[in-house]
Protein backbone atom coordinates (compact mmCIF):
# COMPACT_ATOMS: atom_id res chain seq x y z
CA UNK A 1 0.00 0.00 0.00
CA UNK A 2 1.17 3.61 -0.78
CA UNK A 3 -0.18 5.99 1.73
CA UNK A 4 -0.76 9.42 1.61
CA UNK A 5 1.67 10.33 4.40
CA UNK A 6 3.92 8.84 6.59
CA UNK A 7 4.91 10.42 10.11
CA UNK A 8 7.83 9.09 11.34
CA UNK A 9 7.88 9.80 15.48
CA UNK A 10 4.81 10.00 17.53
CA UNK A 11 5.79 12.83 20.07
CA UNK A 12 3.87 16.27 19.73
CA UNK A 13 4.92 16.79 16.61
CA UNK A 14 4.10 14.19 14.88
CA UNK A 15 0.98 13.05 16.51
CA UNK A 16 -0.06 16.80 16.00
CA UNK A 17 0.72 16.30 11.99
CA UNK A 18 -0.91 13.11 11.72
CA UNK A 19 -3.86 13.77 13.54
CA UNK A 20 -4.46 16.99 11.01
CA UNK A 21 -3.79 14.89 8.11
CA UNK A 22 -6.12 12.10 9.19
CA UNK A 23 -8.88 14.86 9.96
CA UNK A 24 -8.98 15.48 6.32
CA UNK A 25 -9.43 11.90 5.19
CA UNK A 26 -5.97 11.07 3.90
CA UNK A 27 -4.48 8.20 4.81
CA UNK A 28 -1.89 8.23 7.33
CA UNK A 29 0.69 5.74 9.12
CA UNK A 30 2.11 7.44 12.18
CA UNK A 31 5.46 5.33 13.40
CA UNK A 32 6.91 4.85 16.54
CA UNK A 33 9.89 3.09 17.75
CA UNK A 34 8.15 2.89 21.16
CA UNK A 35 4.88 1.51 22.33
CA UNK A 36 2.07 4.07 24.12
CA UNK A 37 2.37 5.71 26.59
CA UNK A 38 5.87 5.82 27.07
CA UNK A 39 8.36 8.16 28.65
CA UNK A 40 10.52 11.23 27.36
CA UNK A 41 13.33 12.38 28.82
CA UNK A 42 11.45 16.12 29.53
CA UNK A 43 11.05 18.90 32.16
CA UNK A 44 7.18 18.58 31.23
CA UNK A 45 6.57 22.29 31.12
CA UNK A 46 3.64 23.00 29.06
CA UNK A 47 3.44 26.91 28.46
CA UNK A 48 0.53 28.55 28.31
CA UNK A 49 0.27 28.16 24.56
CA UNK A 50 0.45 24.34 24.46
CA UNK A 51 -2.89 24.30 25.94
CA UNK A 52 -4.16 27.18 23.68
CA UNK A 53 -3.30 25.08 20.61
CA UNK A 54 -5.09 21.73 22.78
CA UNK A 55 -8.24 23.45 23.57
CA UNK A 56 -9.21 25.73 20.63
CA UNK A 57 -7.36 24.28 17.92
CA UNK A 58 -7.25 20.89 18.46
CA UNK A 59 -10.51 21.03 20.37
CA UNK A 60 -9.38 18.56 23.27
CA UNK A 61 -11.09 18.51 26.07
CA UNK A 62 -8.51 18.78 29.30
CA UNK A 63 -10.73 17.93 32.28
CA UNK A 64 -12.49 15.44 30.23
CA UNK A 65 -9.13 13.47 29.45
CA UNK A 66 -8.55 13.91 32.92
CA UNK A 67 -4.66 13.16 32.29
CA UNK A 68 -2.38 13.92 35.09
CA UNK A 69 -1.19 17.53 34.68
CA UNK A 70 -0.26 20.44 37.47
CA UNK A 71 -1.83 23.91 36.67
CA UNK A 72 0.44 26.58 37.14
CA UNK A 73 0.22 29.98 38.91
CA UNK A 74 3.47 31.44 38.56
CA UNK A 75 6.86 31.67 37.47
CA UNK A 76 10.36 32.65 39.77
CA UNK A 77 13.71 33.39 37.99
CA UNK A 78 16.41 33.48 39.59
CA UNK A 79 19.41 35.47 38.85
CA UNK A 80 23.20 34.37 39.18
CA UNK A 81 23.68 36.58 42.14
CA UNK A 82 21.18 34.65 44.19
CA UNK A 83 18.16 37.53 43.72
CA UNK A 84 14.72 36.22 42.48
CA UNK A 85 11.70 37.73 40.78
CA UNK A 86 7.84 35.93 40.93
CA UNK A 87 5.23 37.17 38.47
CA UNK A 88 1.92 35.56 39.20
CA UNK A 89 -0.52 33.92 36.38
CA UNK A 90 -3.88 34.88 36.63
CA UNK A 91 -5.54 31.82 36.06
CA UNK A 92 -7.86 31.22 33.30
CA UNK A 93 -8.96 27.79 31.28
CA UNK A 94 -6.27 27.66 29.29
CA UNK A 95 -2.86 27.88 31.67
CA UNK A 96 0.48 26.63 32.19
CA UNK A 97 0.76 23.10 33.13
CA UNK A 98 3.33 20.48 34.20
CA UNK A 99 2.52 17.10 33.09
CA UNK A 100 4.48 14.24 32.75
CA UNK A 101 5.40 13.65 29.20
CA UNK A 102 4.38 9.74 30.02
CA UNK A 103 0.47 11.24 30.25
CA UNK A 104 0.55 14.10 27.73
CA UNK A 105 2.02 12.54 24.79
CA UNK A 106 -0.55 9.61 25.19
CA UNK A 107 -2.92 12.17 25.26
CA UNK A 108 -1.76 13.65 21.49
CA UNK A 109 -0.90 10.35 20.46
CA UNK A 110 -4.51 8.51 21.34
CA UNK A 111 -5.89 11.79 19.63
CA UNK A 112 -4.24 11.10 16.25
CA UNK A 113 -5.44 8.03 16.52
CA UNK A 114 -8.89 8.75 17.26
CA UNK A 115 -8.78 10.99 13.91
CA UNK A 116 -8.18 7.85 11.69
CA UNK A 117 -4.40 7.20 11.60
CA UNK A 118 -3.02 3.91 11.49
CA UNK A 119 0.20 3.11 14.24
CA UNK A 120 2.63 1.03 13.72
CA UNK A 121 5.79 0.43 16.01
CA UNK A 122 8.96 0.15 13.67
CA UNK A 123 12.45 1.33 14.05
CA UNK A 124 12.99 3.49 11.14
CA UNK A 125 16.82 3.56 9.62
CA UNK A 126 16.04 6.02 7.31
CA UNK A 127 14.46 7.28 4.21
CA UNK A 128 13.82 5.66 0.85
CA UNK A 129 14.53 7.57 -1.85
CA UNK A 130 13.12 7.57 -5.56
CA UNK A 131 13.09 9.85 -8.52
CA UNK A 132 10.36 12.48 -8.93
CA UNK A 133 11.12 13.63 -12.57
CA UNK A 134 14.95 14.00 -12.63
CA UNK A 135 15.56 14.80 -8.86
CA UNK A 136 15.77 12.57 -5.62
CA UNK A 137 12.84 12.56 -3.70
CA UNK A 138 11.68 10.90 -0.40
CA UNK A 139 9.15 8.51 -1.54
CA UNK A 140 9.02 6.68 2.08
CA UNK A 141 10.85 4.87 4.72
CA UNK A 142 13.50 2.13 5.47
CA UNK A 143 12.11 -0.14 8.45
CA UNK A 144 14.95 -2.20 10.21
CA UNK A 145 13.63 -5.30 11.23
CA UNK A 146 16.16 -7.37 13.14
CA UNK A 147 18.95 -7.91 10.40
CA UNK A 148 16.48 -7.18 7.15
CA UNK A 149 15.21 -3.70 5.89
CA UNK A 150 11.55 -3.58 4.66
CA UNK A 151 10.15 -0.42 2.77
CA UNK A 152 7.44 1.63 3.32
CA UNK A 153 6.01 3.63 0.85
CA UNK A 154 4.15 7.39 0.89
CA UNK A 155 4.07 10.34 -1.47
CA UNK A 156 5.01 12.70 1.66
CA UNK A 157 7.14 11.86 4.44
CA UNK A 158 6.83 14.35 7.92
CA UNK A 159 10.15 13.93 9.67
CA UNK A 160 8.90 14.30 13.55
CA UNK A 161 11.39 11.52 15.08
CA UNK A 162 13.20 13.63 17.63
CA UNK A 163 16.67 14.76 18.75
CA UNK A 164 18.24 11.42 16.97
CA UNK A 165 16.17 11.95 13.91
CA UNK A 166 17.42 9.05 11.14
CA UNK A 167 15.44 11.06 8.64
CA UNK A 168 17.37 14.34 9.53
CA UNK A 169 20.70 12.77 9.62
CA UNK A 170 20.26 11.23 6.08
CA UNK A 171 19.04 14.21 4.58
CA UNK A 172 20.39 16.86 6.02
CA UNK A 173 24.01 15.42 7.20
CA UNK A 174 22.94 15.96 10.86
CA UNK A 175 20.46 17.11 13.55
CA UNK A 176 21.97 19.30 14.96
CA UNK A 177 26.14 20.54 15.77
CA UNK A 178 27.67 20.79 19.04
CA UNK A 179 27.25 24.64 18.58
CA UNK A 180 23.54 24.40 18.85
CA UNK A 181 22.86 21.00 21.34
CA UNK A 182 22.00 22.05 24.20
CA UNK A 183 22.34 18.98 26.63
CA UNK A 184 19.78 18.59 29.71
CA UNK A 185 19.16 15.75 32.56
CA UNK A 186 16.27 15.55 34.69
CA UNK A 187 14.58 13.37 37.60
CA UNK A 188 11.22 13.00 39.65
CA UNK A 189 11.68 13.17 42.56
CA UNK A 190 8.86 12.93 45.97
CA UNK A 191 8.87 15.99 47.97
CA UNK A 192 8.26 16.08 51.93
CA UNK A 193 7.31 20.05 51.29
CA UNK A 194 4.74 20.27 48.59
CA UNK A 195 4.32 23.80 47.43
CA UNK A 196 0.62 25.19 48.56
CA UNK A 197 -2.62 24.94 46.26
CA UNK A 198 -0.77 27.79 44.10
CA UNK A 199 2.64 26.07 42.74
CA UNK A 200 4.81 27.60 40.90
CA UNK A 201 8.09 26.76 38.61
CA UNK A 202 11.32 28.04 39.37
CA UNK A 203 14.05 28.73 36.76
CA UNK A 204 17.41 29.32 38.28
CA UNK A 205 19.92 30.82 36.50
CA UNK A 206 23.06 29.53 38.91
CA UNK A 207 26.37 31.08 38.86
CA UNK A 208 28.24 27.75 38.10
CA UNK A 209 25.13 26.75 35.05
CA UNK A 210 25.40 30.18 33.30
CA UNK A 211 24.38 30.12 30.25
CA UNK A 212 22.32 26.99 31.56
CA UNK A 213 19.54 27.38 34.83
CA UNK A 214 18.47 24.48 37.07
CA UNK A 215 14.74 23.77 37.14
CA UNK A 216 12.11 22.81 39.75
CA UNK A 217 8.47 21.77 38.29
CA UNK A 218 5.75 20.69 40.30
CA UNK A 219 4.58 17.58 38.67
CA UNK A 220 1.36 16.71 40.32
CA UNK A 221 0.98 13.70 43.72
CA UNK A 222 3.88 15.74 45.85
CA UNK A 223 6.29 14.91 43.11
CA UNK A 224 8.59 17.85 41.54
CA UNK A 225 10.55 17.13 38.08
CA UNK A 226 14.31 18.57 38.94
CA UNK A 227 16.67 19.22 36.28
CA UNK A 228 19.48 20.87 34.22
CA UNK A 229 19.49 22.39 31.46
CA UNK A 230 22.75 23.59 29.71
CA UNK A 231 23.77 25.44 26.65
CA UNK A 232 26.83 25.69 26.29
CA UNK A 233 28.97 22.16 25.68
CA UNK A 234 32.22 23.75 26.01
CA UNK A 235 31.76 25.16 29.22
CA UNK A 236 30.94 21.61 30.71
CA UNK A 237 33.16 19.51 28.92
CA UNK A 238 35.97 22.09 30.67
CA UNK A 239 34.73 21.53 34.06
CA UNK A 240 34.68 18.09 33.36
CA UNK A 241 31.27 16.96 35.21
CA UNK A 242 29.09 14.79 34.63
CA UNK A 243 25.50 15.47 33.98
CA UNK A 244 24.47 13.53 36.48
CA UNK A 245 27.56 14.93 39.42
CA UNK A 246 26.24 18.27 38.39
CA UNK A 247 22.15 17.42 38.68
CA UNK A 248 23.47 15.41 42.41
CA UNK A 249 24.96 18.78 43.57
CA UNK A 250 21.86 20.82 43.25
CA UNK A 251 19.89 18.33 44.88
CA UNK A 252 22.34 17.96 48.13
CA UNK A 253 22.46 21.75 47.96
CA UNK A 254 18.86 21.52 48.27
CA UNK A 255 18.41 19.03 51.07
CA UNK A 256 15.73 21.50 52.96
CA UNK A 257 13.34 20.46 50.12
CA UNK A 258 13.64 17.06 51.12
CA UNK A 259 13.61 15.41 47.70
CA UNK A 260 13.70 11.76 46.97
CA UNK A 261 14.56 10.91 43.36
CA UNK A 262 12.83 8.20 42.15
CA UNK A 263 15.20 5.51 41.15
CA UNK A 264 15.98 5.11 36.89
CA UNK A 265 14.08 8.46 36.25
CA UNK A 266 17.56 10.54 36.50
CA UNK A 267 18.03 10.73 32.63
CA UNK A 268 19.23 12.87 29.63
CA UNK A 269 19.25 13.93 26.36
CA UNK A 270 20.37 16.47 24.08
CA UNK A 271 17.89 19.16 22.74
CA UNK A 272 18.68 20.44 18.93
CA UNK A 273 18.29 24.41 19.40
CA UNK A 274 17.21 27.08 17.35
CA UNK A 275 19.98 28.61 15.10
CA UNK A 276 18.47 29.23 11.67
CA UNK A 277 16.03 30.16 9.35
CA UNK A 278 17.55 27.72 6.74
CA UNK A 279 14.77 25.73 5.11
CA UNK A 280 13.11 22.61 6.92
CA UNK A 281 12.28 20.62 3.57
CA UNK A 282 14.78 18.30 2.55
CA UNK A 283 14.26 16.13 -0.73
CA UNK A 284 10.39 16.34 -0.35
CA UNK A 285 10.71 15.31 3.54
CA UNK A 286 9.41 17.92 5.82
CA UNK A 287 11.51 18.39 9.47
CA UNK A 288 9.16 19.29 12.55
CA UNK A 289 9.66 19.26 16.05
CA UNK A 290 13.32 18.62 17.25
CA UNK A 291 14.02 16.64 13.97
CA UNK A 292 14.15 20.38 12.49
CA UNK A 293 15.62 22.23 15.92
CA UNK A 294 12.61 23.67 16.30
CA UNK A 295 13.97 24.19 20.37
CA UNK A 296 14.09 27.72 22.46
CA UNK A 297 18.01 27.98 22.37
CA UNK A 298 17.06 30.50 26.01
CA UNK A 299 14.50 27.57 27.37
CA UNK A 300 14.93 24.42 25.81
CA UNK A 301 11.53 24.83 25.36
CA UNK A 302 10.12 22.68 22.20
CA UNK A 303 6.79 21.15 22.74
CA UNK A 304 5.10 24.29 21.23
CA UNK A 305 7.55 24.48 18.33
CA UNK A 306 6.73 20.85 17.41
CA UNK A 307 3.35 20.68 17.77
CA UNK A 308 3.34 23.95 15.76
CA UNK A 309 5.34 23.21 12.86
CA UNK A 310 3.59 19.44 12.91
CA UNK A 311 0.19 21.19 12.03
CA UNK A 312 2.20 24.19 9.33
CA UNK A 313 3.82 20.59 7.80
CA UNK A 314 0.34 18.39 7.64
CA UNK A 315 -1.60 21.74 6.33
CA UNK A 316 1.00 22.27 3.18
CA UNK A 317 0.57 18.39 2.83
CA UNK A 318 -3.33 18.69 2.43
CA UNK A 319 -2.49 21.39 -0.09
CA UNK A 320 0.25 19.31 -2.05
CA UNK A 321 -2.33 16.03 -1.59
CA UNK A 322 -5.34 17.78 -3.24
CA UNK A 323 -3.20 19.26 -6.68
CA UNK A 324 -1.00 22.08 -5.51
CA UNK A 325 2.67 21.97 -6.56
CA UNK A 326 5.18 20.04 -4.34
CA UNK A 327 7.66 23.44 -4.99
CA UNK A 328 4.66 25.66 -3.50
CA UNK A 329 3.87 23.71 -0.86
CA UNK A 330 7.21 23.31 0.34
CA UNK A 331 7.82 26.87 0.05
CA UNK A 332 4.41 27.66 2.22
CA UNK A 333 5.84 25.51 5.31
CA UNK A 334 9.26 27.67 5.23
CA UNK A 335 6.73 31.02 5.04
CA UNK A 336 4.39 29.40 7.82
CA UNK A 337 6.93 29.19 10.56
CA UNK A 338 9.12 31.52 8.88
CA UNK A 339 6.34 33.94 9.98
CA UNK A 340 4.88 32.50 13.02
CA UNK A 341 7.32 30.98 15.52
CA UNK A 342 10.46 31.96 14.09
CA UNK A 343 10.48 35.44 15.41
CA UNK A 344 10.38 34.44 19.13
CA UNK A 345 12.83 31.81 18.67
CA UNK A 346 15.34 34.43 17.38
CA UNK A 347 14.49 36.72 19.96
CA UNK A 348 15.39 34.06 22.83
CA UNK A 349 18.56 33.29 20.97
CA UNK A 350 19.40 36.67 21.18
CA UNK A 351 18.58 37.05 25.20
CA UNK A 352 20.31 33.60 25.54
CA UNK A 353 23.58 34.73 24.19
CA UNK A 354 23.55 39.12 25.16
CA UNK A 355 21.91 38.22 28.86
CA UNK A 356 22.19 34.70 29.84
CA UNK A 357 25.56 34.32 29.25
CA UNK A 358 26.39 37.16 31.12
CA UNK A 359 26.21 36.65 35.06
CA UNK A 360 27.37 40.77 35.43
CA UNK A 361 24.73 41.75 32.76
CA UNK A 362 22.42 39.69 33.92
CA UNK A 363 22.26 40.51 36.95
CA UNK A 364 22.31 44.29 36.24
CA UNK A 365 19.24 44.10 34.34
CA UNK A 366 17.26 41.85 37.45
CA UNK A 367 18.51 44.76 40.09
CA UNK A 368 17.08 47.36 37.72
CA UNK A 369 13.94 45.15 36.82
CA UNK A 370 12.75 44.34 40.28
CA UNK A 371 12.09 48.72 40.16
CA UNK A 372 10.67 49.24 37.26
CA UNK A 373 7.36 46.54 36.33
CA UNK A 374 7.38 47.06 32.62
CA UNK A 375 10.79 45.90 32.16
CA UNK A 376 10.22 43.25 34.71
CA UNK A 377 7.25 41.57 32.99
CA UNK A 378 8.94 41.69 29.41
CA UNK A 379 11.85 40.01 31.31
CA UNK A 380 10.36 37.29 33.09
CA UNK A 381 8.63 36.66 29.64
CA UNK A 382 11.42 36.31 27.97
CA UNK A 383 13.34 34.32 30.13
CA UNK A 384 10.55 31.69 30.83
CA UNK A 385 9.46 31.78 26.98
CA UNK A 386 5.95 31.05 26.76
CA UNK A 387 5.61 29.64 30.24
CA UNK A 388 3.44 31.90 31.24
C1 LIG B 1 15.77 17.17 29.76
C2 LIG B 1 14.88 17.92 28.81
C3 LIG B 1 13.95 18.82 29.33
C4 LIG B 1 13.06 19.48 28.47
N1 LIG B 1 12.08 20.27 29.03
C5 LIG B 1 11.15 20.84 28.25
C6 LIG B 1 10.06 21.56 28.82
O1 LIG B 1 9.91 21.64 30.05
N2 LIG B 1 9.15 22.14 27.98
C7 LIG B 1 9.27 22.04 26.62
O2 LIG B 1 8.44 22.62 25.91
N3 LIG B 1 10.28 21.34 26.05
C8 LIG B 1 11.21 20.72 26.82
N4 LIG B 1 12.20 19.97 26.26
C9 LIG B 1 12.24 19.80 24.79
C10 LIG B 1 11.15 18.82 24.35
O3 LIG B 1 11.29 17.60 25.07
C11 LIG B 1 11.27 18.53 22.84
O4 LIG B 1 11.49 19.74 22.16
C12 LIG B 1 9.98 17.89 22.31
O5 LIG B 1 9.81 16.61 22.88
C13 LIG B 1 10.04 17.77 20.77
O6 LIG B 1 8.94 17.02 20.31
P1 LIG B 1 9.07 16.15 18.98
O7 LIG B 1 7.70 15.66 18.70
O8 LIG B 1 9.79 16.91 17.95
O9 LIG B 1 10.06 14.94 19.36
P2 LIG B 1 9.99 13.85 20.52
O10 LIG B 1 9.05 14.28 21.59
O11 LIG B 1 11.39 13.55 20.88
O12 LIG B 1 9.35 12.58 19.81
C14 LIG B 1 10.07 11.86 18.84
C15 LIG B 1 9.49 10.46 18.73
O13 LIG B 1 10.15 9.80 17.64
C16 LIG B 1 10.41 8.47 18.01
N5 LIG B 1 11.57 8.03 17.23
C17 LIG B 1 12.83 8.49 17.27
N6 LIG B 1 13.62 7.85 16.40
C18 LIG B 1 12.84 6.94 15.78
C19 LIG B 1 13.08 5.95 14.80
N7 LIG B 1 14.30 5.78 14.25
N8 LIG B 1 12.06 5.16 14.39
C20 LIG B 1 10.82 5.31 14.93
N9 LIG B 1 10.53 6.24 15.88
C21 LIG B 1 11.53 7.05 16.30
C22 LIG B 1 10.69 8.53 19.51
O14 LIG B 1 10.45 7.28 20.13
C23 LIG B 1 9.72 9.61 19.98
O15 LIG B 1 8.50 9.09 20.45
C24 LIG B 1 13.12 19.28 27.08
C25 LIG B 1 14.09 18.40 26.54
C26 LIG B 1 14.95 17.72 27.40
C27 LIG B 1 15.94 16.75 26.82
Amino acid sequence: MIYDVIVVGSGPGGAVAAATLAEKGKSVLLIDRQEFPRDKVCGDGLPGNVMRMLVNQLGIDVPKEKFIHQQIYGISIQAPYGGALVVEEHANTTYSMVSPRYYFDNVLHQYALKQGAKFEVMDVAGPLMGKNGSSDTVVGIVERKGKTTVEHEARVVIAADGASSAIARALRGRVSDSVDTALAIRAYAHTKNPQDKKPIVYFKYLTNLVPGYAWVFPAGENRVNIGLGLFDQEVYRKRGESLKELLQQFIDENSAEGWEVEPGTMKSWPIPVWLDNETRVFKGAYLVGDAGRFVDALTGGGIYPAMITGRLAAQSTIKFLEGAPRAEVEALYDAGWRGGIAKDLNKAKMVQQWVASKPLIFNGIFGFAAMAPSLRGWLLHSLAGQHT
